[in-house]
């Protein structure tokens, strides 16, 4: 099948063909895949089958790029309007251990490399070799998967070599609404038995590209009813896990950290738990600050609230939104109330008018207080209070 005609849409490849030459080059991956799925793929994958430097300078030609080798055998492109072009040698994997990075070799053929991918679906190529520009090399029937709305994975034990695909099916199987077949649907067996044997970030990095999917809700849903959260959690419903998606704003991949914060365990060694994990000073506030909240007794007073709870991190809020919804309203409120609670009275005035030292810090935390319980919402409504606590201090 030749797909020329098709490319024409995109005219990037086809320069990047005439560029090429007789050079032997395949865009691979996400593009083929959701170029038959009427979507264009902001990346673009190619895999060449000699040494990536050769390939350099002709892509350079197609204009101003940002460029850099990345691994072994691969180079990236940035271009200025924000297309991402990566570039790989056709490559062999062996998997020593399950669970471990592959061992990795150049491989002889396209074919080769295609089928050490994870899906069917993910492994076709098309040829950017000037000749036969746009022809499509499907050796593993993706096409038919694609048509069929399977996710497929090429061969038995492929979710042992690397439990990452599980999570991977699961995204593409939510995003295109596809079905597994039978084969990959007992590969989740394994994936259940050996995810464990991956690192933290490499299962976080799952988490987080689950978190960017329109469906992300029930991504985490699926991925735990699968065994894919290997260590001691709790099961959300779906119902808490969409209230939270609701909550947020954008669908981003940092968003993962929240979800992650309904799957934290209840039993007393929580807090090591999130101590132990290799993650960064924001994120384990988020989920310290929502462990703070998590249990504790919440007076509705946006007042006392603010108080005892100001300093924790607005998601943590949220999360606590989803996770205790008779409290939703109250803290959708209070974030509300939040953003207006700033005095508008400066240090300066208050000095103006006769206070000093810590009294003035004291001041304005009053005010900021009675904005939240909205007894006070104007810049002339905050300076009758303060003349009102200068009469009290005068006895007046
Ligand atoms: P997405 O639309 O989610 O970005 P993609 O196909 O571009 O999809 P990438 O993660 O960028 O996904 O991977 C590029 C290609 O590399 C995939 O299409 C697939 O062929 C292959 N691939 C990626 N991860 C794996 C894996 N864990 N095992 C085997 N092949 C993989």
């Amino acid at each position: 099948m030749n797909l020329a005609d098709r490319l024409k849409n995109d005219p990037f490849l086809k320069r990047l063909s005439d560029l090429l030459g007789e050079r032997e080059a395949y865009v691979v991956g996400g593009y083929p895949r959701d170029l038959f799925l009427g979507k264009r793929s902001p990346d673009i994958d190619i895999v060449v089958l000699k040494d990536v430097r050769k390939f350099v300078e002709p892509i350079r030609e197609l204009g101003p790029v940002d460029f850099r080798f990345s691994e072994f055998m691969t180079a990236k492109f940035l271009f200025p309007d924000g297309r991402v072009l990566d570039l790989a040698r056709a490559r062999r994997e062996r998997y020593p251990c399950p669970a471990v990075l592959p061992e990795v070799e150049p491989a002889e053929s396209i074919e080769e490399d295609l089928w050490r991918r994870d899906f069917s679906i993910n492994a076709m190529a098309i040829s950017l070799k000037r000749t036969n520009f746009g022809e499509l090399i499907d050796p593993t029937g993706g096409l038919e998967d694609l048509q069929r709305g399977r996710i497929r994975v090429l061969k038995e034990g492929s979710f042992r070599d690397d439990p990452t695909r599980a999570y991977r099916a699961i995204r593409y199987s939510l995003r295109f609404n596809f079905s597994y077949d039978s084969l990959t649907e007992r590969e989740f067996d394994l994936a259940r038995k050996y995810v464990r044997l991956l690192s933290f970030p490499r299962i976080e990095n799952e988490l987080r590209r689950g978190s960017a999917e329109e469906r992300r809700a029930e991504f985490f849903h699926e991925a735990e009813a699968r065994g894919l959260f290997p260590w001691e959690h709790r099961k959300p419903a779906l119902k808490e896990l969409k209230d939270l998606d609701g909550l947020l704003a954008e669908r981003k991949e940092e968003d993962w950290i929240l979800f992650f914060a309904l799957f934290l365990p209840e039993g007393p060694g929580v807090l090591e738990f999130v101590h132990s994990l290799p993650l960064g000073k924001p994120e384990k506030k988020a989920l310290l600050d929502f462990l703070g909240l998590r249990d504790e007794e919440i007076e509705m007073d946006p007042g006392e609230f603010h108080l005892k709870h100001g300093k924790s991190a607005e998601e943590a809020l949220l999360v606590l939104a989803a996770f205790r919804p008779a409290l939703r309203d109250f803290i959708l409120d209070y974030l509300e109330r939040k953003k207006k609670a700033t005095p508008q009275i400066s240090a300066r005035e208050l000095i103006e008018m006769g206070f000093t030292g810590r009294k003035i810090g004291e001041i304005l935390k009053k005010i900021e207080i009675l904005r939240l319980q909205g007894k006070i919402r104007t810049k002339e409504e905050e300076r009758s209070f303060v003349q009102s606590q200068l009469d009290e201090r005068s006895g007046r």
